[in-house]
């Protein structure tokens, strides 16, 4: 057959690559294969990017996005019109009547708190109807150890529903609200669950019943890690405020610390209040020159988050294919971009944590090992080899040290790096004996 030069590097494609990285020929092999797999997919995810890049541009451009918003504020922060934008491009594209995006919340956890300190009172009961939540939420309302200022110490009471089958249990929902229910509160991810993710229509059908069980309910979802899996966000689907993290999805990689909150205008002017304090409310928060970072992340969040789901599709298929049980499959829908994995062993999970830190740009020299992390009930093991400290838009691994051996793989800026690093990672497993490809 008629080669080209340019056809023949092309089919030399692993040799090019063995310059790099070490990877044999079952593997290349198994990459091969998964790759011309999961086209489909890829494809569905390009509509899902392009829908969202166009939202993020006209949030952009019908704001009147200019280079003087990017300037930033000392101090009080009195008067920041790039501050006051960004919000305003974050309510457009979440579908909030308005937003708090800072660089003074410290973390997701942070955000999250906002929103329940916002609206909860003494005597009100948050009710969580995706089971349990995230793990650092439960020592904020009280439901794990004695965390002072937990909001049990406040008054204020917690309920759960647990998910039947991984889904909301509507039928049981009228028997968990009483008078005192004020919240209902729902986690889109998976976070460390097996379990599919929340998708928006799940969210709208669940907002949709449970507002016909008791008026003047207030409904908050745990955005994080799902923000741009979909064309729509979950205020688009009935929410009255959600909130995350911008070290993760909606950071799109850039921004280098803080959290959001969209919503209703009366939730939000509650959270800055909570946030600050009452009487200042939106109006302070120095932005010390991050405005930048934050509107050139979110710019960059729809193809970025694309990316790393583009990864956990390729992850999940591999991992399938070697015989572990993975979830998501690689067809399912996905509204994170958690790709969970069940190990057999913890030698296994941990060799797996240690080969995606090796495949990571910055501490690739490290060897992570499990800790008590503050806010887990549990020893933790965490892959983060990146550029923003625990930023997990960024490619990393975390596992709870306990049966079932669940790991947790998600982000990866660009999915050629998740790639690698499940490359690096089953190269790495296969040496010291605990896979055979
Ligand atoms: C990451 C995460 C949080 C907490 O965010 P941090 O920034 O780690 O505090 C809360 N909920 C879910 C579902 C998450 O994935």
């Amino acid at each position: 057959m008629y080669q080209t030069e340019g056809m023949k590097t092309q089919l030399d494609l692993y040799g090019r690559l063995g310059k790099y990285i070490e990877i044999d020929r079952d593997l290349q092999a198994l990459d091969s294969i998964v790759v011309k797999e999961i086209g489909d997919e890829f494809e569905r995810i390009d509509g899902v990017r392009l829908v969202n890049q166009a939202k993020v541009l006209k949030a952009m451009r019908e704001e009147g996005l200019a280079e003087s918003h990017f300037v930033g504020s000392t101090g009080y922060g009195y008067g920041d019109a790039g501050r006051d934008i960004t919000d305003r491009i974050f309510a457009r594209v979440f579908g909030g009547e308005d937003a708090l995006v800072r660089v003074q919340m410290v973390s997701g956890t942070h955000a999250l708190t906002t929103c329940l300190r916002a609206v909860l009172r003494p005597g009100d009961t948050v009710l969580s109807v995706t089971g349990r939540p995230y793990e650092t939420l439960e020592e904020v309302i009280g439901i794990r150890g004695n965390a002072p200022g937990c909001f049990k110490e406040f008054g204020i009471g917690y309920s759960q529903l647990d998910l039947k089958e991984g889904r909301i249990d509507l039928e049981a929902v009228s028997g968990k609200i009483d008078n005192s229910v004020k919240l209902i509160f729902l986690q889109r991810s998976t976070g460390y669950d097996w379990r599919p993710s929340l998708s928006i229509a799940d969210i709208e059908k669940a907002i949709a019943y449970i507002k016909g069980l008791k008026k003047d309910l207030i409904f908050m979802v745990d955005n994080c890690y799902g923000e741009f899996l979909e064309d729509r966000e979950p205020l688009e689907a009935g929410a009255d405020i959600a909130a995350g993290s911008l070290i993760k999805n909606p950071g799109g990689g850039l921004a280098l610390t803080g959290g959001y909150i969209v919503g209703k205008k009366e939730f939000i002017d509650l959270a800055a209040a909570a946030l600050t304090a009452p009487g200042l409310g939106k109006e302070c928060g120095a932005t010390l020159g991050i405005t930048r970072s934050f509107l050139q992340g979110l710019f960059l969040a729809p193809h970025i988050v694309a990316e790393a789901v583009k990864g956990a599709v390729y992850a999940s298929r591999v991992f399938e294919r070697l015989g572990f049980e993975v979830s998501p499959r690689y067809r399912d829908g996905r509204s994170d971009i958690i790709q969970s994995i069940k190990f057999n062993s913890k030698e296994q999970l941990l060799s797996f944590c240690r080969g995606i830190q090796k495949g990571a740009p910055v501490d690739s020299h490290v060897t992570p090992y499990p800790w008590d992390m503050p806010g887990y009930g549990h020893q933790v093991v965490m892959a983060a080899g990146a550029f923003v400290q625990g930023s997990s838009i960024e490619l990393s691994a975390d596992a709870p040290i306990r049966e079932p051996y669940y790991g947790y793989l998600q982000g990866g800026l660009t999915w050629d790096h998740m790639r690698l690093g499940v490359l690096i990672t089953l190269q790495q497993m296969k040496t010291e004996g605990l896979i055979s490809i």
